[in-house]
């Protein structure tokens, strides 16, 4: 299996090299050149499998650079004992033909462990394979889930450094105490004054300035990126969607063959990607939702073709989905068209323009296969409320987002098809305003996260008790020019 640039089919490179390095030299993201398949016998066989075999036969097609044994070794430390349930990945039905694929048992509670507890793995191994001899930085900017997950992926993994960008005022207070008080010595988290685009264009001005690099090279160190723009972080989350499907299966809520809808709130566009990715392998999949908040530009773009990023940015009680570039689009768009050329005048366009149109045949394409919706903060909180109260199902703000996209989906179209939404986060994480939708008070003092415990009667996953406690390690913020000399600083001071 080879892959290839978006922007370039003739730019060709093996699994390891796209893992190691992230992103292409002209600028594209790396996809397979071909995608494995699978059959209603394997989907039978893994059926009976547990999650960690669904893994190391998804992930085996994808590359032959890794061996059986490693990747059993590597789903064995990323799936283990680090995850708060048996199943990483388990599916809660709530009703004839809807259920929640719950994606945050993982230590940092949220989806984005699904992949960054394989990445290190996956990283490190494609380094060495590859002979590389340098340390690698990673340098993540995250709206609040990814960094934190890198954080905890990477910590005192050998030969390897993550800094982590957040912009100051874009995450929850329980999102900036998991960062801050991170543990480990080879981490290092700062602010960054603005906003999430601000800082993922503060990180891409570091991956591509030659000059930086020159001096990180001679000082021993290459740099590595933790967002989803990396194959190694997108393949790991196409196990997933197969494995929801099985249990789908298993639970009676499909039959064999029997295709399904899946609804994701959407940001980067990495998580949904990696569903139409499953989809294309074979997976049994009617349409994909894709949800997003009142930043709705993705909403926009699949009802018009017309990708317009010239709009105002809304903070929203969704902070992981306060997106306006979802840079995993490009491979969408370059998976349904296969020409590198019509990509990079996309991009061209958008990088110049701020906008870009695509072909009519493009857009109905992904009409056949898309559908989008939106929700803003009243609503989300609404159905927070409603879910709890309807179902005792308890979302987080995200999740919920999701939810109401989906009941919106279906009032307008009648498709009654049996759904799975992609529950991204815990709701303790986003405890502040999960309370607020049910009525509660966390204002008083008293820690967010027990408030919600004791409001709700849910038990808080064990890694965001006591948070509040934690003394904070790391304190500083900078504006975006400035995050090259805090890389510097934070490797050689
Ligand atoms: C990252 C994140 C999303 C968005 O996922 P993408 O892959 O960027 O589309 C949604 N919900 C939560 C909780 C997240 O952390």
């Amino acid at each position: 299996m080879k892959y290839i640039s978006t922007r370039d089919a003739k730019n060709t490179v093996s699994a390891t090299y796209a893992i190691a390095t992230g992103l292409a030299r002209d600028g594209g993201l790396f996809v397979p050149s071909g995608l494995p398949q699978i059959t209603a016998r394997d989907i039978d066989r893994f059926r009976t499998a547990d999650y960690k075999r669904r893994f190391i036969e998804t992930a085996a097609g994808f590359s032959d650079e890794f061996s059986e044994y490693e990747l059993s070794d590597f789903a064995e430390k990323a799936y283990g004992e680090n995850f708060a349930s048996t199943n990483p990945a388990p599916v809660r039905r709530i009703d004839e033909n809807t259920a929640f694929l719950e994606l945050w048992h993982g230590p940092t509670c949220a989806f984005k462990d699904m992949a960054l507890q394989m990445l290190p793995l996956l990283l490190t191994a494609s380094l060495k394979k590859c002979g590389e001899t340098r340390k690698v930085c990673v340098a993540v900017a995250t709206s609040g889930d990814t960094g934190k997950a890198a954080l905890e992926g990477f910590r005192d993994v050998d030969g390897t450094s993550v800094i982590v960008f957040y912009p100051r005022d874009g995450v929850s207070e329980v999102q900036k105490l998991q960062m801050v008080t991170q543990e480990g010595e080879n981490v290092f988290v700062c602010a960054v004054n603005g906003n999430f685009d601000d800082a993922q264009r503060g990180v891409k001005d570091i991956f591509s300035d030659p000059v930086f690099a020159k001096f990180l090279s001679e000082k021993g160190y290459m740099l590595s990126s933790a967002n989803s723009i990396n194959w190694g972080r997108l393949m790991p989350q196409i196990a997933y969607y197969i494995s929801a499907y099985c249990d789908c299966m298993n639970s009676g809520m499909i039959g064999p063959g029997e295709k399904i809808n899946f609804c994701v709130p959407t940001g980067n566009f990495g998580n949904i990607l990696a569903g139409w990715y499953a989809k294309r392998m074979g997976l049994p999949v009617n349409r994909f939702i894709c949800a997003s908040n009142r930043n709705n530009i993705l909403t926009d773009f699949i009802n018009t073709g017309i990708y317009d990023v010239n709009r105002p940015f809304y903070t929203t009680a969704s902070p992981s989905m306060d997106i306006l570039v979802s840079g995993n689009l490009e491979r969408l768009l370059y998976g349904l068209c296969g020409d590198s050329a019509e990509i990079s005048g996309y991009m061209n366009d958008l990088k110049q323009k701020g906008v870009y149109k695509v072909s009519q045949e493009m857009k109905e394409t992904i009409n056949n296969e898309f559908s989008g919706g939106f929700c803003d903060d009243f609503d989300t909180k609404h159905t927070i409320a409603e879910l709890w109260e309807k179902n005792g199902y308890l979302t987080d703000t995200h999740t919920a987002v999701a939810y109401r996209v989906l009941e919106d989906y279906r009032a307008n179209t009648n498709d009654s098809t049996a759904a799975v939404v992609l529950s991204t986060a815990s709701p303790f994480k986003f405890c502040e305003d999960v309370s607020d939708a049910l009525g509660g008070n966390t204002g008083n003092g008293e820690d967010p996260v027990e408030a919600l415990a004791a409001l709700t009667g849910q038990k808080p996953p064990a890694p965001l008790r006591g948070l509040s406690k934690k003394k904070p390690r790391f304190t500083d913020h900078v504006d975006k020019k400035d995050m090259k000399n805090a890389v510097s600083g934070f490797l050689f001071q």
